[in-house]
């Protein structure tokens, strides 16, 4: 089945899917340094892979609005390359793409978020339209980030570790540049009980709090095969994701 893709329809052929009850999905990641191996659209790459690959298996009808590549990474913008909106704007695009979404017909928008950054204003943005446009919405993430309750078992998974580095080395191995790999892990968080990644009490950072490379994490041993397997676990559970959304209503 072909991803049905929401720039690809006419406004005709678009007006019918409200109909079918179609969901619409829209991919959200970032361009943000990525330690010195990985390439800057990282979480666009892979949020926007996911996504796809989803709506081509067996899921309810849905559509893949076009990916937001620029998004919140201000905790990034110290390193060259990084594009960040200041969050107003990045709440005032989501506001508009949710009214077209409400306007098409369509009820149910699910955003598809690949960069842990931002996830807080999804979450705002979920609220505002699901006020102002009635639409039902839903923030979901190929891997649920490590410090919002998501776990991992190859260290600290917050930024360009083993599992990232691995489905970037499944999707483009040409972009990845293993031999400069450097681990960075803040294991002097350990010392601390209540603050911390996933912990009861968060903290405000940016991602050179924790060293010069901008890893928070250990890419060390990442590999193409973790990544495909990692990748097709993510497709596989937001399949899932989307059977429920389908049917969930309040
Ligand atoms: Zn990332």
């Amino acid at each position: 089945m072909a991803t049905l893709l929401w720039h690809e329809l006419s406004s005709g052929e678009l007006a019918d899917l409200g109909d079918r009850g179609t969901v619409a999905v829209l991919p959200i990641g970032s361009v943000e340094q990525h330690g010195p191996h990985l390439p800057l659209g990282t979480d666009t790459m892979i949020a926007e892979s996911v996504a796809h690959a989803a709506l081509a298996g067996p899921v309810p009808p849905a559509v893949a609005l076009p990916t937001i590549s620029v998004a919140l990474s201000s905790e990034h913008t110290w390193a060259k390359g990084t594009l960040s909106l200041p969050p107003g704007q990045l709440l005032s695009l989501l506001d508009s793409i949710g009214s077209a979404v409400a306007r098409a017909g369509l009820k149910r928008l699910v955003f598809l978020n690949g960069h842990g950054g931002n996830s807080a204003a999804l979450r705002v943005a979920a609220r505002e339209l699901r006020l102002s446009h009635r639409l039902l919405t839903f923030v979901a993430h190929p891997h649920t980030p490590a410090d919002q309750g998501g776990i991992s078992s190859e260290g600290l998974e917050i930024h360009a570790g083993f599992r990232e580095t691995s489905v970037m080395l499944h999707l483009r191995p040409d972009l990845v540049r293993m031999e400069l790999a450097e681990r960075c892990v803040p294991e002097w968080l350990d010392r601390y009980r209540l603050v911390g990644f996933g912990k009861p009490v968060s903290f405000g950072w940016t991602s050179d709090d924790f060293g010069k490379s901008g890893v928070i994490g250990d890419p060390g041993g990442a590999n193409a095969e973790a990544g495909r397997e990692a990748f097709s676990e993510a497709v596989t559970a937001f399949q899932s994701a989307l059977a429920e959304i389908a049917a969930f209503d309040l």
